[in-house]
């Protein structure tokens, strides 16, 4: 176990800049999750920090250690890659002893560590198999298994469940939650997955285009999103956006217009005549008749315990999604209407970042 410090690190290649200058604290034994669109620097970041590609700036301690020059074997760090890359001529107890091999660990003590690591990914019965007799949720815990049996100080993992089917996604995913809680070991974890980020971390990294856009624990970063950018990679199905302009600013907030005319009060300072981005979580419109979210029912998803509408564009506003209890029937074509409590509304002026919200 062991914390890990980034500090101004950055990577270009030729004269592309594919990560910003980056400072990132991670503490010992925490589960952070990076997440972001494809091509957005994850993979670069934890490569970084694994030491398989040179940083251009910047600098990387773990446990206290600068490691920036360190070759990636004498970072005490394991990696698993979305692609599991196991030995297909060799049985799972020989892959996974492999890196003990190589380290020339003797006999007895790769022995005992392949029982206990085996024994921790439920894998004992399967030990003489070879990968080509096993399910891809068995192959994943094998390569989990490879890098662990090392102890690393830190777990590297980019996109580990992006190779699997759904179901045995949230398997997995569950999995990694148990391994964390058993193993204590620092887990840095890329995905593209925000229901994995969501659910996984202790804290999330959202990034955008090679630069961090906000790091924070996951329910801080769902209610409380400093831009644009994680408004949209947090939250499944995603916040309501829609351009509106400030017309008008008092104590208590502003009220917005919106491009067909309603008004919207928000507990946001800011300034008459800004243009901004209005996001409304679908959960937070509540039915009211004369609200200013009204559309015909264009889809009606039924989940089990509760159910989105989805109202038609009206030009510019875009599609508005609604949380509706379970139990509640609609028509296609029915046309419902919602407004929104002020505190419930996001605004993000023209930079992208969100407007600074009033106390209650
Ligand atoms: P992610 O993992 O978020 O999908 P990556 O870190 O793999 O993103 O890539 C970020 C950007 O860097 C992409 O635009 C990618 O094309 C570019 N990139 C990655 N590796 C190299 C490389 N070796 N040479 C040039 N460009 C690269
Ligand atoms: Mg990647």
């Amino acid at each position: 176990m062991a914390s890990v410090a980034i500090a101004g690190l950055s990577k270009r290649f030729g004269t592309t800049t594919v990560l910003a200058p980056t400072d990132l604290s991670i503490e010992d034994g925490e589960f952070v999750v990076i997440v972001g669109p494809s091509g957005c620097g994850k993979s670069t970041l934890l490569r970084l920090i694994a030491g398989l590609e040179e940083p251009s700036t910047g600098s990387i301690a773990i446990g206290g250690r600068d490691v920036t020059h360190a070759a990636p074997a004498d970072r005490g760090l394991a990696m698993v890659f979305q692609s599991y890359a196991l030995y297909p001529h060799l049985t799972v107890a020989e892959n996974i002893a492999f890196p003990l091999k190589v380290a020339k660990r003797p006999g007895a003590d790769i022995a005992a560590r392949v029982a206990a690591v085996a024994e921790s990914l439920d894998l004992t019965t399967l030990l003489a198999r070879r990968p080509g007799a096993l399910s891809g949720g068995q192959r994943q815990r094998v390569s989990i298994a490879r890098a662990i049996v090392r102890e690393p100080q830190v777990l590297l993992l980019d996109e580990p469940l992006s190779n699997l089917d759904a179901e045995l996604r949230v398997r997995m995913r569950h999995e990694f939650a148990r391994l964390h809680a058993r193993l204590a070991t620092t887990m840095i974890y890329v995905t593209h997955d925000q229901l994995e980020a969501m659910t996984l971390a202790n804290r999330i990294v959202v990034m955008s285009e090679g630069r961090i856009e906000q790091v924070g624990a996951p329910l801080d970063l769902y209610a409380a999103p400093a831009t644009l950018h994680v408004a949209r990679a947090i939250g499944s199905p995603g916040m309501n956006l829609m351009p509106a302009m400030i017309e008008e600013a008092d104590a208590d907030g502003v009220t917005v217009r919106l491009p067909d005319g309603h008004a919207v009060r928000a507990s946001v300072a800011g300034a008459a005549g800004t243009t901004v981005m209005l996001g409304v979580r679908p959960e937070h419109l509540v039915p009211d008749a004369a609200g200013p979210f009204a559309g015909p029912v264009e889809l009606f998803e039924r989940l089990g315990p509760l159910s989105f509408a989805h109202l038609g564009a009206r030009g510019a506003i875009g599609t508005v999604v609604a949380q509706l209890p379970g139990d509640r029937r609609v028509t296609l074509g029915e046309t419902l209407a919602f407004g929104i409590a002020p505190d419930r509304v996001h605004l993000f002026g023209p930079d992208g970042r969100a407007l600074p919200r009033l106390p209650a």
